[in-house]
């Protein structure tokens, strides 16, 4: 396995040189808990707005480019790197567990959950699914779901909760599991549920999901802003603090 190599964009790690899933599954077995962000422009900008968020986004053990605008930033900056969205992350590492190894599903709207981990075990038969709980849960319920969660040690824990909702639950809560890999995974469950479609793979390989998404979802257009903001705000934030 490489050594994993940290670069930074508008004061936030992008972490590459290594094969995340195996990465994150050798820590697991070192008895070590990873948070993952999987980081796109949106993220960017919103921490650029919250300092909470930022420190959050800095303090996680793998920041993954998940969106078309951290690649090309860095391309500008004349570092190649391959876009990683969060679901596919999430989906080759749930493709490497073994059967000692179990995935907690915790996030979207009841059904939504439910279907994406009947979904998954359709897909992945032996996949041994610790648990699912919707995302639309009240403050009395939560005591419950931190000690299922305590009790079942699950070795993967998606959370699928929205930015920056996702992070900070995650953040707050990951010494509850201190062996687990716990990804923020946004609107992945959505998709594994068929409830909306992932951009077709000409889109995804051009770095323009984004632009599929905003014609799926014509409501994200104020969201999309922040992409060329983003683009803006890296370049010249760059200058002189980062390279
Ligand atoms: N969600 C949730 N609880 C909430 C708010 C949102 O479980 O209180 C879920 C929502 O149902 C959706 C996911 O969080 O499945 C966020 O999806 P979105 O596409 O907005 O994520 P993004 O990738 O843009 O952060």
């Amino acid at each position: 396995m490489g050594e994993l190599e940290t670069l930074s964009v508008m004061g936030l790690p992008i972490h590459c040189g290594v094969c995340y899933e195996d990465w994150l599954l050798a820590r697991h077995s070192q008895g070590l808990a990873s948070h993952v962000v999987t980081l796109n422009a949106e993220m960017a900008m919103q921490a650029d707005q919250n300092p909470a968020l930022k420190e959050v986004l800095c303090q996680a053990d793998l920041a993954i480019p998940d969106g078309a605008g951290i690649v090309l930033y860095f391309r500008i900056k004349g570092k190649r790197m391959r876009r990683y969205p969060g679901i596919e992350l999430a989906e080759s590492l749930l493709a490497k567990l073994d059967s000692t190894q179990s995935v907690f599903f915790l996030g979207a709207a009841p059904e939504v959950a439910e279907k994406a981990a009947h979904n998954w075990q359709i897909r992945q038969p032996g996949l041994a699914i610790a648990g699912v709980q919707h995302g639309y849960f009240s403050a009395e319920e939560l005591p419950d779901i931190e000690k299922r969660l305590e009790q079942l040690q699950p070795t993967v824990i998606l959370v699928a909760l929205g930015v920056p909702r996702q992070e900070f639950w995650i953040r707050e809560r990951r010494h509850l599991c201190p062996q687990a890999v716990w990804v923020g995974v946004g609107g992945s469950f959505d998709i594994w549920a068929g409830l909306k479609e992932r951009a077709p793979a000409w889109f995804c390989n051009n770095n323009l999901e984004w632009l599929y998404r905003l014609y799926q979802e014509p409501w994200r257009w104020r969201r999309m802003l922040a992409l060329p903001q983003f683009a803006v705000r890296a370049l010249t934030y760059s200058s002189g603090r980062e390279g």
